[in-house]
C-alpha cells in the first residue's frame, strides 16, 4: 500500500471540520499574511501562511480547539502510523522520548544539577518519560500536564503527579514552578503566546524554562518541500528567528541552545527576564527566510518528478 493509501483508509475528513481564521499574527499583530502552501503532509486542503512583517508561519485557518481535542483522541496517533507505515502509539513513543530525555539531559545537565528537590512542570509532557528521567537525574520533583488521555494514563502508571488537560485552558491557582520543561509541544498549540506568557507567570523569578522547536526551515530544506514539512497537527511552524522574538517578547533570555542529533529541533535553556514587547525578528532575516522558501519551492525536482 502506498503512503497516500494508508492515509486515505484512516479516513480521517479534515475538510468537513469546523474551522476557526485569524486575521493577526500571533506573534507579532500583523494582519499581513502571505499564504506559502494549499495542502499539508497528509494532502488535507490545509493552508499555511506567513506573516509578512516577523515571518511567523501558522496554519490559517486551523480547527476550532474541539476538532483538535477529538483529532488527538482519536485519529492523531492512526494518522501519523499511516504516514510513517508503522504503529506509533502511547507506547512505543515511549522509546524515542527515553532517547531524547538523554539529549536534553546533557543540554540542561549544568542548569538542573543544582536544584535538586524543586518542582518540575512537564508542559505536553506525554507519558512521563523525560518527568522521571530528570527526577532519577537530577532529583527535581515532576508534575506533568497533557491533554492526551491514553499518554496522562500510562504516566499515572508511574505514579507521577498528572494534569490531563490543555495548558490554555488550565487554571493553576497560585501555584508556581522552579523549572518548567515544554518538549515537542509548541508547534501543536493553539495560542503559542498566551501559553508562554502563562508559563512566565508560572515560572519564579530565579527559575529555568527549557523550550524546543521543529525547526520550520530545516524540516522544507530536508524534505524538499514546503509542503511536507506542514501538517494540520501543527498550527505553527516555528523557526529559530520567530522563537527568539516570541521569547523575548513574553520575558525571557536564552541562556543556551542547541540542535537536536537529527538536526530536527532547536532546543533553548531559557530564564525569565523583563518582557521586551515589541521585540521584532531583523528584517533580513524574514526577507531571507521567505527568499528561501521559494526556491525550495521552485527547485528543480529530482529525476522523476513533474515539472
Ligand atoms: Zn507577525
Amino acid at each position: 500500500m502506498t503512503r497516500a493509501e494508508r492515509i486515505q483508509q484512516v479516513g480521517y475528513d479534515y475538510a468537513s471540520r469546523a474551522k476557526i481564521r485569524t486575521d493577526a499574527c500571533n506573534l507579532c499583530g500583523s494582519d499581513d499574511q502571505v499564504v506559502l502552501t494549499h495542502r499539508d503532509r497528509y494532502g488535507f486542503p490545509a493552508q499555511t501562511v506567513a506573516c509578512a512583517r516577523c515571518g511567523l508561519a501558522a496554519m490559517n485557518p486551523r480547527m476550532a480547539a474541539r476538532e483538535y481535542a477529538a483529532f488527538y483522541a482519536q485519529w492523531y496517533r492512526p494518522l501519523v502510523s499511516a504516514y510513517h507505515g508503522r504503529t506509533i502509539d502511547a507506547v512505543s513513543v515511549q522509546r524515542e522520548q527515553q532517547a531524547y530525555a538523554e539529549e536534553m539531559e546533557t543540554l540542561a545537565g549544568p542548569y538542573l544539577e543544582p536544584r535538586r528537590g524543586q518542582s518540575f512542570l512537564d508542559v505536553g509532557g506525554s507519558t512521563g518519560v523525560i518527568a522521571i528521567h530528570f527526577a532519577k537525574r537530577f532529583g527535581v520533583d515532576p508534575t506533568v500536564i497533557d491533554p492526551a488521555p491514553d499518554e496522562i494514563q500510562e504516566a499515572d502508571k508511574f505514579g507521577l503527579k498528572t494534569i490531563t488537560g490543555l495548558m490554555e485552558e488550565w487554571d493553576p491557582g497560585d501555584r508556581r514552578y522552579d523549572v518548567v520543561g515544554m518538549f515537542q509541544t509548541i508547534d501543536h498549540l493553539l495560542d503559542v503566546k498566551a501559553t508562554l506568557e502563562k508559563i512566565r507567570s508560572l515560572l519564579r523569578e530565579d527559575g529555568l524554562f527549557l523550550v524546543d522547536i521543529v525547526d520550520f526551515r530545516a524540516a522544507c530544506l530536508k524534505n524538499a518541500s514546503v509542503e511536507l514539512a506542514t501538517k494540520i497537527d501543527h498550527p505553527y511552524s516555528l523557526t529559530e528567528f520567530a522563537m527568539e522574538s516570541y521569547l523575548a517578547r513574553t520575558g525571557f533570555d536564552v541562556l543556551r541552545r542547541s540542535y537536536s542529533a537529527d538536526h530536527h529541533l532547536v532546543a533553548y535553556v531559557c530564564k525569565p527576564a523583563a518582557p521586551r514587547p515589541d521585540h521584532l525578528p531583523e528584517r533580513s532575516e524574514v526577507r531571507d527566510f521567505f527568499r528561501e522558501l521559494r526556491q525550495v519551492q521552485n527547485a528543480r525536482p529530482a529525476a522523476g518528478g513533474s515539472a
